[in-house]
């Protein structure tokens, strides 16, 4: 593997950089290049950071294939750079060897609910601005999915531990263990003084498949399970059901931990996997089994009853699914996991915020509610999506706060 300097001197400093345009942040790519290969790495780290406060974790768990590298020109004909691999190096070193600004204090408060992605990006934008900052985040740590449901051998949690030094180092109040919604209320955040609020509070509350047998003793869900994984005893074999990055997070965490037999049941076809190609083929050399074209109908005290599915390609070219259910076999499990999506938890819902059929935060195209002062980005407004494209909205919903702030402040 070339180093990160051999790497960066293959880019071809393209006119119009395809990687930056259809990075969702456009991270200046070709100057954050020259700034590094001119020996500049702070400054290139800066950039960074100024562009995308969690650019230390985006270039370690972006989708790279979909957005830089994917679209880089050397990648037509041969290996594209790989500019995540520089940006990794660049982020960390700059995190680590931050000097905290001395930013003068507006006095002006504003609350974030939830230290995922989202909170933690609006925090960082906010107190760089001087704005009070007051976090409030429903488990003991910060990072949202990133601590509780990444697994540390795809995302080391130490880098989550220098974000929330350098926010404390920049003066927010971390309020962990507070569930907005429970006792205190958006409601109640306005009398002590907060001029607005950034909801950001995602969707971990996990799909269920409404099938018999889910509230059995063995089975799980996996956005619980990854959260702590120690805390569960799944036997020696694990059937997973679903086929996204979560499903291949859970397997990948369940191989790790001792459990020998973990099969990933999916009721369309490896073509058709929703999770990323790479995570994918990690999964299968770290040994998990895939059963393709499987529906899960009912869940078993010792497995998982299926039936077969047909992949059916019309003459237009379209794919559909067609379960036959004269076709059924038993997968044997002593655990089972459901992955099949996440939605927001019922606890936000207050101040009158309006919502989507799906129980998301309904906001206009700058983030804002239609309760003057509440804000909201990230999963709670999207619905599962990626870091990267949390960080963009934040960033444009930070923006409307500003102008809001301003004008209501005082
Ligand atoms: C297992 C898994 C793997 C993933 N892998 C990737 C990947 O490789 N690459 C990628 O780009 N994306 C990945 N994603 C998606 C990505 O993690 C999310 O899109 C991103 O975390 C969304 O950020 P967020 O801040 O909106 O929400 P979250 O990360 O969900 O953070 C929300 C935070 O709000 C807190 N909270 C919830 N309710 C309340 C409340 N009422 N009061 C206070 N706090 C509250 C939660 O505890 C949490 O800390 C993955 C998701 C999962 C589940």
């Amino acid at each position: 593997m070339p180093s990160i300097k051999q790497e960066a001197q293959r880019c071809l400093k393209c006119k119009n950089p395809q990687c930056s345009s259809h990075c969702p942040v456009s991270t200046p790519i070709p100057q954050v290049m020259e700034l590094f290969l001119n020996g500049e790495i702070k400054k290139a780290g800066e950039l960074l950071f100024q562009n995308n406060p969690l650019s230390a974790v985006t270039s370690v768990i972006c989708p790279h294939e979909r957005n830089c590298s994917g679209h880089c020109v050397l990648g037509r004909k041969g290996a594209p750079v790989e500019f995540f691999r520089i940006e990794e190096y660049i982020s960390r070193f700059y995190l680590e060897t931050m000097e905290i600004p001395h930013i003068g204090k507006n006095g002006i408060k504003v609350a974030v609910a939830g230290a995922g992605p989202a909170g933690i990006t609006m925090s960082i934008l906010l107190l760089l601005k001087g704005y009070d900052v007051t976090l409030f985040e429903a488990q003991d740590n910060v990072g949202g999915v990133l601590r509780y449901g990444i697994p540390p051998f795809r995302l080391p949690r130490d880098l989550l531990d220098i974000y929330k030094d350098i926010m404390l180092r920049m003066g927010v109040h971390f309020r962990p263990n507070t569930r907005l919604g429970s006792n205190i209320m958006i409601d109640d955040l306005f009398p002590d003084g907060y001029k607005a609020v950034f909801v950001s509070t995602g969707t971990g509350r996990p799909n269920k498949l409404g099938l018999l047998g889910e509230t059995l003793g063995h089975v799980h869900f996996a956005v619980d399970y990854l959260k702590t994984p120690e805390a569960f005893e799944l036997g020696y074999r694990v059937v997973i059901v679903g086929a996204g990055n979560v499903a291949i997070d859970a397997a990948r965490t369940a191989i790790r931990r001792g459990h020998s037999r973990v099969t990933i049941l999916h009721f369309m076809g490896e073509e058709d996997m929703t999770a990323n190609h790479d995570e994918v083929e990690m999964a299968e050399i770290d040994g998990v089994e895939f059963i393709h074209y499987a529906q899960a109908v009912r869940i078993l005290e010792d497995g998982v009853r299926c039936v077969r599915v047909k992949r059916i390609t019309a003459e237009d070219g379209k794919v559909s699914f067609e379960e036959d259910y004269t076709d059924t076999f038993d997968v044997p499990a002593d655990s089972v996991i459901i992955a099949i999506g996440q939605g927001p938890g019922a606890d936000i819902r207050t101040a009158g915020v309006r919502l989507t059929q799906r129980g998301l935060f309904d906001v206009n195209e700058c983030g804002e509610t239609d309760t003057p002062g509440v804000f909201a980005a990230g999963d709670i407004v999207s619905g599962p999506k990626t870091v990267v494209d949390a960080v963009a909205f934040t960033k444009k919903v930070f923006g409307r706060m500003e102008e809001y702030l301003q004008n209501n402040g005082g």
